[in-house]
Parts: C-alpha cells; structure tokens; sequence
C-alpha cells in the first residue's frame, strides 16, 4: 500500500469518518489510521445502541467548553440541516423522537457506522486498522507518522482521537501525547456525561429508584447547574439523564478541591407553599387512619418514602393527623431537597464524554486549523467542547470534522493554484 497521502487523519471514530468523508468529496487522497481493530465503536454504543445522531434544538446553551461561542462558526458551516441531508444522502432516515432528539429510523448506531463505511469505501478513503503510532513529526510542508507499522507521509494531518471516555471503545486519551509534543496546550480534563458519587449512607436503601424530580448542583454554596427528569437513585449516588446533565461542573469542583453538593427535588413542578399544601393535606383530612408512612404512599416509590421520613426525623408509625405543621414543614423541605455530599464521579471509564481538550484559543474556529502549526487540524471530542446530553457531542463531531476535512483538502487545492493532484506534493517514503 502507498505511504504517501494528501491527508491522514488519526481516529476513525464519528468525527474522523466525517472528515474523511468531506475531504475525499474534495478529491484528496485520504488515509484513517485507527489503533483499534474496528472504526466507530464509541458510535456504536451511542444513545443505548441506538445512537441519538443530532437534536432539532441547537446553539451555544448546549456546549461547554472554556469558550462555547467556538461552536458557533463551526455549527454555521454545518449545522442540523446540512447533518440531516449529509445522512439521508447516504441512507439514513432520521426519525425525531421526545424532546427533538433524532436517531436514525432503523433504531441502530450499527446502521451509522456501516453507512459511513461504506461512502469511505466508495470514496477509496484507506483506513489502517490495528495502528500503532509511537509519533508525529512535522516533516517539511507536511507530517510522517512514526508507526509500529513503519512510516507514513500526508501533507494535512487531522487529529480526530476523542477524548478519555469509555476507554474499551478505543478513545483512551493516547493522542495526547502527540498533541502536547506539537506544543499546543490542554485545558484541565473531567470525565462528563457521567453519574456522581455520594456520601450520605441512606444511597444503600434507595438504590434502584427511578424517580422524575430534578438536580440542582452546588458548588460552595453557590448554584451552578440544575437539570429535570428521570432521576436514578445507585447504590453509590445518582445517575440519569439529569445527573448526566450537570456532572461536568461537579467533576470541575472536585478537581479544584471545592465542595460539591447536590440538592433532589422529587416535587419539582410545585412550589415550596404548594408542596406544604399537598402535604398538608394528605397528612390532615386524607390521612385519617394512616401513619406517616402510609400518607406518602402513593407518591413516591416506598423506599424513597422511608428515607424521606427518616431524613425529616419523623417516626415512620406516628398517626398522620399528629404529626405537627412544624413535621410537615420539615418534611416537605426534605422532599424538596434532598442533599448529597458529592464525592467523586464514576470515571472516565463509565463517562460518555471528556470536558476539556486542545485550547480552542489555538484552533481556528473557521477551519479547525491549529494556530501553531500550519497544516494541522483538529475534530471533535479531542478539541476543548463538551456539548449537553441529546445528540450534542454527535453533532460536534459531524460538524468539526466536516470542517476540518473541508479545510484541509481545500488548502492542498489553494496550494496547487486549483487544480488538484495528489501525488505532486507528497513524500516517497523510504
Ligand atoms: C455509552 C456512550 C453513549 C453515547 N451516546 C451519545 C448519543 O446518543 N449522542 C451523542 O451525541 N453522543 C453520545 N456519546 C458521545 C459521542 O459518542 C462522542 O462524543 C463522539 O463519538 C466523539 O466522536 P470523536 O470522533 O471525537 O471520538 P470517538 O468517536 O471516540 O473516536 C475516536 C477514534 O480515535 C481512535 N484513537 C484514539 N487514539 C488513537 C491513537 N493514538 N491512534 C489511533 N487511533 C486512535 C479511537 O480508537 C476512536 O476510534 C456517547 C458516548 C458513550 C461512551
């Protein structure tokens, strides 16, 4: 097989196989190497094997990152219309589901990796499975890649690596290393998109509750995030979509030593006097005949009923009609807010993406193009965004590695005064 390409892109993940795809529409010559033995197997774990593609809501609130507004140029090039197009193009039929999330109609991730394959195959895209790449070295006008394998030559490199998380997937933070010796810089890295660990002991006796309510997370004291919906009660504290929502901002506290708590309202949609009212009343005229145990039940799961009446100090068996305002009071405070002592997160492994990566103050936002060195480009998760659970970190790796692979076979073109010629500007390799 030939050594010398117009493009390698490292990483045949979501963003790789976008970028690869772009830049040989472009007519460059384009290699993937992939240190695992297959491409996409983060994307095939995506959103329960059924993989939530991209979502009909979009815009800054839904990224994180140290400068969320880096999203945006990329996002302008491609956004959700050109995503939607892209995959329908090549088969996929999206199929927007509860609160716009899309994913494709055949309910499988599988189906978007075997399309993206299969339009690479078409497109004569080599991918090198099973590589081992020891380094990456500025070469003249272009890159070689020091492999197991041997050497490799491109013009363009695109970095499309992922981040720490989910490490049996293939991304497990290796490329680092090659990002660092270019002598870019990465903001602090934080397993998000992830459950978070408690202290309090009553976790054992609630752990399976799946309960609506929702989070809101404290950092010393002061509100930062809050999220609604299914809350998932551990054994080790608590997961869901809501959690998911604001782990990364916990997983920041705990790095800078801060305290992290978080507060559970399983009564979100009324206020705290309409909580009190509903208690109230339940414990007065509908609790004839009840204790305080049995005046709950029916509202929340019975196990979460225990742990509330011990968090409010009341004895389970009291009458219900004797418990006082004050013990309704109290009760309906714990209800409302519930707290945990945040401890820890369950970790890069159990995470569905990594907050933090290459400085977005070195990548140009127009092209992915690093501004330290010439020619080299970045895509996805790897680059400093982390987007909001709903087919948000999908979305950014189609649209930045579209850009990145639109850029970087369109300077080769630039280069060449147009007219495109693969094997005019690449190395031999010897
Ligand atoms: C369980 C789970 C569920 C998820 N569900 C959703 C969802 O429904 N919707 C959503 O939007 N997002 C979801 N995500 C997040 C989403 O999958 C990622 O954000 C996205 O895949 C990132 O794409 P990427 O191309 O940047 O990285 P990846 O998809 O991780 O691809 C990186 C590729 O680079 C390769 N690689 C890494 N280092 C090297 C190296 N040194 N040499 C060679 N190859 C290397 C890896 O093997 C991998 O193939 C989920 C993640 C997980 C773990």
């Amino acid at each position: 097989m030939s050594r010398t390409f117009d493009i390698i892109i490292v990483g045949a993940g979501a963003s790789g196989l976008t970028a690869a795809i772009q830049a040989a529409r472009n007519g460059a010559e384009v290699l993937i190497l992939e240190h695992m033995d297959k491409a996409g197997k983060k994307l095939l774990a995506t959103g329960n094997g059924k993989c939530n593609f991209t979502n009909e809501k979009q815009g800054i609130a839904y990224y994180n990152g140290k400068n969320p507004a880096f999203v945006l140029p990329v996002l302008k090039q491609f956004g959700l219309r050109e995503t939607l197009d892209f995959f329908q193009e090549l088969g996929i039929y999206p199929r927007n589901k509860r609160g716009g999330y899309y994913y494709p109609a055949s309910g499988q991730a599988a189906s978007m990796v075997e399309i993206l394959l299969m339009e690479c195959k078409r497109l004569h895209v080599r991918i090198g499975y099973n590589v081992g790449i020891r380094k990456i070295c500025r070469d003249g006008n272009g890159f070689t890649f020091h492999t197991k394998q041997g050497f490799f030559y491109s013009q363009r490199c695109i970095l499309a690596t992922g981040g720490k998380s989910a490490r049996k997937t293939g991304s497990d933070g290796s490329s680092i290393q090659y990002i660092v010796d270019f002598g870019h810089k990465l903001t602090d890295i934080v397993p998000a998109l992830v459950q978070l660990h408690g202290k309090q002991s009553f976790l054992k006796e609630i752990a399976g509750i799946r309960a609506d309510g929702s989070i809101q997370l404290y950092i010393e004291n002061e509100k930062i995030a809050e999220d609604t919906g299914e809350l998932q009660l551990t054994e080790c504290g608590v997961s869901g979509i809501p959690a998911f929502q604001v782990s990364r901002h916990a997983a920041y506290g705990l790095l800078y030593g801060k305290q992290v708590r978080v507060s559970l309202n399983f009564l979100p949609e009324l206020s705290a006097k309409e909580a009190n009212e509903l208690l109230k009343q339940r414990f007065s005229v509908n609790g004839r005949g009840k204790n305080a145990a049995q005046a709950l039940i029916g509202l929340f799961p019975q196990k979460l009923n225990s742990v509330l009446l011990q968090e409010a100090r009341l004895l389970p068996e009291k009458a219900a009609q004797d418990c006082t305002q004050q013990e309704i009071q109290t009760l309906t405070e714990r209800i409302q807010s519930l707290w945990l002592d945040i401890t820890g997160t369950k970790g890069f492994d159990h995470a569905q993406v990594t907050a933090g990566g290459v400085d977005t103050c070195e990548i140009n936002p127009q092209t992915m193009e690093s501004l330290l060195v010439p020619r080299l480009y970045f895509a996805g998760e790897v680059v400093d965004v982390d987007g909001l659970c709903g087919g948000y970190n999908l979305q950014w790796a189609w649209s930045s590695g579209y850009v990145a692979g639109n850029a970087a076979s369109a300077s080769i073109r630039t280069n060449q005064g147009g007219n495109y010629d693969s094997n005019s500007a690449v190395k031999t390799a010897n």
